[in-house]
């Protein structure tokens, strides 16, 4: 990448970041735990000790995996991080390189805009689960493969199985389609609820589809963070969590 093109995307990704700055608090660090966030019970400490055992052991098995040949290109698997009692997880596409390398979601440029777009939401990274389709990275990037997508989603059902998440951000095409078994595009599907059902005799878990982060690097437009944002205040709403005030910039 030539220079000037490195240093107009980074400018870029300022002040697009800066769009998801809450007003008058741009470039505040993340919230940090409040006096008056509750403090959880025993049962629910316990609660939440067991889920992250059970998250615990999927992350094994998906490190072990080689289930499809993408086990044998990795660096690492990215099995998924976050609060074992989220009420909200977002659910991107597979790792890219910066995942690959660190093992990790969502720690690349898409995942420093997921970042902004949580703490635009009022919540911290640790508040949610992050988790993706594919645990390890198609090579350059490329889609990934029905049959990858085959072997690799029973690790991301049973994590829902486990977190029993109130809401479901599917980032992209790739996340919704899956997770809604449809072909219909992100345009269409983007902006309402759907239903993700997670097995005979549980409760349909809804799920708000929305743009990509990457996608929304690529698109760089007001319009388009504004939808991000209108999703973003839906899932917000329906969880009763109040809405910040905030900019798209
Ligand atoms: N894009 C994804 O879909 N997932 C990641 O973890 C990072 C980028």
């Amino acid at each position: 990448m030539d220079i000037d093109k490195a240093v107009r995307q980074h400018l870029e990704m300022e002040h697009f970041f800066s769009g998801f700055a809450l007003k008058g608090k741009a470039g505040a660090p993340e919230p940090q735990q409040q006096e008056d966030d509750p403090v959880p019970s025993e049962a629910e400490a316990m609660a939440a000790a067991e889920k992250a055992a059970e998250l615990e052991k999927i992350a094994e098995e998906a490190h072990q995996c080689r289930k499809c040949g993408l086990g044998s290109l990795r660096t690492n698997a990215v099995p998924g991080e976050g609060n074992p009692n989220a009420r909200i997880m977002f659910v991107g596409e597979g790792p890219g390189a910066d995942e690959d390398a660190q093992g990790r979601p969502f720690v690349g440029r898409a995942g420093q805009l997921l970042d902004k777009v949580i703490v635009a939401m009022g919540l911290k990274r640790s508040d949610v689960f992050i988790g993706n389709i594919l645990k390890c990275r198609p090579p350059e990037n490329r889609d990934p493969r029905a049959d990858e997508i085959i072997s690799c989603l029973p690790y991301l059902q049973r994590q829902i199985e486990i977190i029993e998440p109130e809401i479901i951000v599917a980032l992209g095409a790739h996340a919704a389609r899956t997770l809604l078994n449809t072909t219909k595009s992100i345009g269409q599907l983007r902006g309402q609820f759907h239903e993700y059902y997670a097995g005979l005799g549980r409760p349909p878990i809804k799920l708000m589809a929305t743009y990509h982060t990457a996608y929304l690097l690529r698109n760089y437009s007001q319009e388009n963070r504004r939808r991000v944002w209108e999703d973003m205040k839906k899932v917000l709403t329906e969880l009763g969590l109040p809405i910040p005030e905030h900019s798209t910039g």
